[in-house]
């Protein structure tokens, strides 16, 4: 680490005459004061500061009360690691980056918006995002496609696929496979194969769009390795990750202990019912990460932005610590771009969202029209992106 406690002292133009010092530099860039700091990677849920020096956290207690050259007022916030969102199609436009950053998130994953015959477009935005991020490749070849991407089972081409990764290695972090029936009509099964077919000479992660397959879901969870993704967890029959009688499925909680991932998806049509949320979450199946499923579309309807989704998820009784936890360490974790990331522990990159947790009556709406109050709404505030501030919002 830079030595922090450098101190430039400077004399004065007329020198030794008057022996005067000027100030000393301030000794950190930034410092967010006075937040309520909720960081699941430290259990950490407490009124603190935190200062920030050459785009690092470098110190996090009760009070700094050491000079900073700028000083972010969070009194009365949420202040927690930035928002990483394992399932956004920001990627699918050029501002998308930043309107995600703007509303906390500091690190997306582009899931499988484009596939070998698009991905060049997804890639190049993603090469010009001000955060860190990546993009999964589609199976299908076309990408999302309204008559279905893999519907015609030439689409799910291998070989372009591979040929896709090889050229963008650094770029692509996995591959995914859209298997509801109204995208892979019976392929579903044959699409995932050749999903981890992909997948595997490349050592990636596949994520599975999973809900209202013609397969039964145990038989294509059987082809999900460890770190592969199962997004769309909340999905309605048929073909939920829980039966009727309110028990999750053998084959999820066998995929869970072998370590497959659980992720919400929130998205606008189809994904999300709020009475199989209760469902499953009664069941005690909590996600393993909430995302937002974002689109251009989505950011005026049902999704809004992370903050919002989240804040669905407390109106469904998750506590929030948990809720910050599936936004920021957990996915942290899934892909490498995010190591040391989802966390404000010293000496990790300050990428911080600050957050307005509001109190009142609040609307939240399913992918079915359903509509439920909630007494609280995460609203985004500010962002800081390694150690800069970078927006504020209302
Ligand atoms: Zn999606």
């Amino acid at each position: 680490m830079r030595c922090l406690n450098r101190r430039q002292f400077v004399w004065t133009a007329a020198g030794a005459a008057t022996s005067a010092w000027a100030a000393p530099a301030a000794k950190y860039d930034l410092i967010v004061k006075g937040g309520r700091v909720v960081d699941p990677s430290r259990k950490l849920d407490a009124i603190h500061d935190i200062a920030i020096a050459q785009g690092r956290i470098v110190a996090i207690q009760a009070s700094i009360p050491a000079e900073a050259v700028e000083t972010l007022d969070a009194r009365g916030k949420i202040v927690t690691p930035g928002l990483i969102d394992i399932h956004t199609h920001a990627a699918r436009i050029k501002d998308g980056p930043a309107l995600c950053l703007a509303d906390g998130v500091t690190g997306w994953i582009d899931a499988g918006s484009k596939g070998a015959d698009g991905i060049d477009e997804t890639i190049a935005i993603a090469r010009t995002a001000p955060q860190p991020c990546r993009v999964l490749i589609n199976i299908g070849r076309a990408g999302i496609i309204p008559e279905g991407d893999t519907m015609d089972l030439s689409r799910a081409d291998v070989a372009a696929a591979r040929e896709a990764i090889g050229r963008n290695r650094e770029m692509i972090a996995g591959v995914k496979a859209r298997l509801s029936q109204d995208v892979a009509g019976a392929n579903d099964f044959e699409v995932l194969r050749r999903a981890q077919q992909v997948a595997s000479s490349f050592h990636l992660p596949v994520m599975i769009h999973m809900g209202q397959t013609i397969s039964p879901l145990p038989k294509l969870i059987a082809l999900l390795k460890p770190g592969d993704i199962v997004t769309h967890m909340f999905a309605p029959p048929p073909n939920s990750i829980i039966d009727d009688s309110g028990h999750i499925l053998p084959e999820v909680l066998a995929a869970r202990r072998r370590g497959v991932r659980f992720d919400l998806g929130n998205g606008r049509s189809g994904h999300l019912r709020w009475d199989i949320a209760d469902s499953v979450l009664r069941a005690g199946f909590l996600p393993d990460t909430l995302s937002t499923d974002w689109t251009p579309e989505g950011r005026t309807a049902q999704v809004i932005d992370f903050p919002n989704v989240m804040s669905k998820f407390l109106m469904l009784g998750m506590p929030l610590e948990r809720v910050v936890a599936c936004a920021t360490v957990n996915p942290s974790r899934l892909f490498p771009i995010f190591h040391n990331r989802g966390t404000l522990k010293v000496g990790a990159p300050a990428d911080i969202a600050v957050l307005d947790l509001r109190e009142g009556s609040f609307e939240f709406v399913d992918n079915f029209g359903n509509q439920r109050t909630g007494r609280q709404r995460l609203v985004p505030s500010a962002t800081v992106l390694a150690g800069k501030r970078v927006s504020t919002r209302a």
